[in-house]
């Protein structure tokens, strides 16, 4: 049973910072922080391998109540202000002194990750956002593609500008730019008088753009000359110490080879919001005579980061799109969500790829696999595995993805490359951060961090901690 911790009211010029996720696990970012009467959220993900012991495909919270039942395993904060008014009256009974009722100030996301994001759709309407044009983009896409019911239209959001402070209560936020598998990914330096707290978000040395983690890293360093920094930074791949890993213009070198190999079709499977991955796949179309197919879903997605990246906006031109056949199987208006109907008469479909299939390098997700049989691809069609479902090994359905490789006699390439920091380079970074306290989290071995910075905390989830 995890006990609730209230979190202190404000008035008091220390930070207190309470973990409601990601503490020893990856994903389920949701950390408040409060200073002096202003209550912040640091990311609010739905936590994506642990914290929800308690239920199941087969088993939900009660729909009607289903903070409530979160509430009660620790996995959301108890504070009344951040749910609905209807939800926050069945809290005041069921949790009485317990519940926080101080105002949120805010919610800073970092990166549009359904683990730094998740729980969103639970949060009342009116609690303020603040997150980069990128992440807003990703936030509606969901909402238009169905898979999450954000009601962005109805919040109240701040677009950060890149290295430009924000002033909110008390504190003052400083947004800075990082590298991760996703466009408009953010850390925050969130100066609280004497104290500043640095949020890393998720990031990597071995993207496309290192030079800003390192200038990250090295303002972490600067900011410690006029406050004591409490570091939180995320932990994906500490207790792997695996260091090796690719670069995006490996991949790309990679990709083409493959490509190169096949006398028929190439499929393709990315994560749809890993964009730089797409433009590897535009880029290697472009080079060998092909053309790049992709699904609405990844159109839409590719359009909408389209708008912050001119190269991405040149490639995406030469795309096509496809569509697979859902309900009826007749290709019907009905069939298809309003996103998907425009290319009812455009898309390309089994037939067509069937019919040319060395013409085409084609994006198919997972659970579209089925448009194979109707595809019939030839031995030797190139499945290049790069990020998208499933994951890995540990997931049942990839035991299902090789069963379908081996029986289409396909050769089948993996290549990717992990979106988080090595173990070594976290290293590396924390000890040129140098920060007054370190305290490691999303990570399933935050312990591979002792010893490196004389103040390391070791979290308890729910617990508030003070600086
Ligand atoms: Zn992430």
């Amino acid at each position: 049973m995890v006990v609730l911790v209230p979190g202190l009211r404000g008035g008091s010029m220390s930070v207190k910072l309470t973990f409601y996720g990601a503490v020893n696990e990856i994903g389920g970012s949701k950390t408040l922080l409060q200073y002096n009467g202003t209550n912040l959220f640091l990311d609010f993900g739905k936590d994506f391998f642990g914290g929800m012991e308690h239920f199941s495909d087969r088993l939900r919270p009660a729909a009607y109540l289903q903070i409530r039942d979160y509430l009660r395993f620790g996995n959301l904060p108890p504070m009344a202000g951040l749910y609905p008014p209807t939800q926050s009256q069945f809290l005041q009974q069921e949790f009485g002194a317990t519940l926080d009722t101080g105002k949120v100030g805010g919610i800073l996301l970092s990166h549009g990750h359904i683990d730094h994001f998740g729980f969103l759709p639970l949060v009342d309407v009116n609690v303020p956002l603040y997150m980069s044009a990128e992440t807003l983009e990703v936030l509606r896409f969901f909402d238009e593609t169905g898979q999450f019911d954000l009601r962005m239209d109805q919040r109240p959001v701040t677009v950060f500008e890149y290295d430009k402070v924000v002033h909110i209560g008390n504190c003052e936020v400083l947004p800075v730019r990082s590298d991760h598998d996703i466009l408009g990914n953010l850390g925050f330096i969130v100066r609280c008088g004497a104290t500043s707290i640095i949020y890393t978000g998720d990031y990597r040395l071995h993207g496309k753009h290192p030079e800003r983690v390192r200038t990250f890293f090295e303002l972490m360093r600067q900011e410690k000359q006029h406050a004591k920094t409490v570091l939180l930074t995320e932990g994906t791949r500490l207790g792997f110490g695996s260091i090796d890993q690719l670069m995006e213009s490996e991949i790309q070198e990679l990709a083409t080879r493959a490509v190169g190999t096949a006398p028929g079709l190439v499929l393709t499977n990315y994560y749809i919001l890993d964009t730089e991955r797409l433009k590897v796949f535009l880029r290697v179309a472009e080079k060998t005579g092909r053309t790049m197919v992709l699904q609405p879903q990844h159109m839409l997605m590719a359009r909408k980061f389209a708008r912050f990246d001119s190269e991405l906006e040149r490639l995406i031109k030469n795309a096509e799109v496809y569509l697979a056949r859902r309900g009826s199987g007749k290709y019907l208006a009905p069939d298809y969500r309003l996103f998907e109907q425009e290319y009812l008469v455009t898309a390309l479909r089994a037939v067509d790829i069937a019919a040319e299939p060395a013409k085409y390098m084609l994006q198919l997700d997972f659970p579209d696999l089925g448009e194979l049989v109707e595809i019939n691809p030839a031995p030797h069609t190139v499945f290049i595995q790069s990020g998208g479902e499933p994951l890995g090994q540990y997931d049942p359905n990839y035991t299902v993805l090789m069963k379908w490789v081996k029986d289409f006699r396909m050769d089948f390439y993996r290549i990717a490359t992990p979106g988080h920091a090595s173990e070594l380079d976290i290293r590396d970074l924390v000890m040129r951060a140098d920060p007054s306290v370190l305290v490691p989290m999303h990570s399933k071995a935050p312990e591979a961090l002792n010893g490196y910075i004389k103040d390391t905390i070791t979290l308890r989830k729910g617990v508030t901690y003070e600086f």
